[in-house]
């Protein structure tokens, strides 16, 4: 189903380079047609793939740029809620509560292998949309960990290198066999 005007990109996996730099912040004051159709790009290739986020790395392009979309009944994890496509340029976050927890990860760039991942449970974000305005909100959640996901791509960090919990890796297919996520 083709929702947006962009283009769906080939996603790009671990091993390419391009998902291991530090990308470049987003001039707010051009917010310009290249980056719009970055933007439109990432709805495109995020509605047409099974992830609930895309940062600009996994496109090939080092901009601080994500996307994050969510349907309630296409999450997989536990207490999912309904997130819509946004788009966010220049995102960061700060935790609100030193509370974390630990779930399995997934990732359009890391085929098959999801991970155990701990994140911050509560953050507070700050974004720029399309029109330039700044956003500032708390969220918490399934939404905090995703952010905190797609951003972690801005900075070269794919979720693989944070597992470190001893077992903490497993196919898709592992974790439903054996119940896996009621063990974390
Ligand atoms: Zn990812």
């Amino acid at each position: 189903m083709k929702v947006f005007m962009g283009k769906v990109l080939k996603i790009r996996e671990v091993g390419d380079s391009v998902l291991n730099k530090i990308s470049e912040e987003v001039d707010i004051n051009k917010i310009n047609a290249e980056i719009l159709d970055i933007i439109s790009d990432l709805k495109e290739t995020l509605s047409y793939g099974t992830g609930y986020g895309i940062a600009a790395p996994q496109i090939g392009i080092n901009k601080r740029i994500i996307v994050v979309g969510a349907k309630k009944e296409n999450v997989k994890y536990n207490n999912p809620e309904e997130i819509p496509v946004t788009a966010m340029i220049n995102p960061s976050w700060k935790n609100i509560s030193d509370e974390t927890d630990f779930q399995y990860e997934g990732c359009m760039s890391v085929p098959v292998i999801r991970g155990i991942v701990e994140r911050y449970k509560e953050i507070e974000l700050t974004y720029y949309n399309e029109q330039g305005e700044k956003i500032i909100k708390n969220i918490n959640g399934f939404f905090a960990r995703l952010v905190q996901h797609e951003c972690d791509h801005l900075d070269g960090i794919v979720f693989l290198e944070k597992v470190k919990q001893k077992n903490g890796f497993s196919t898709l297919e592992n974790i439903k066999k054996y119940n896996l996520r009621e063990n974390i």
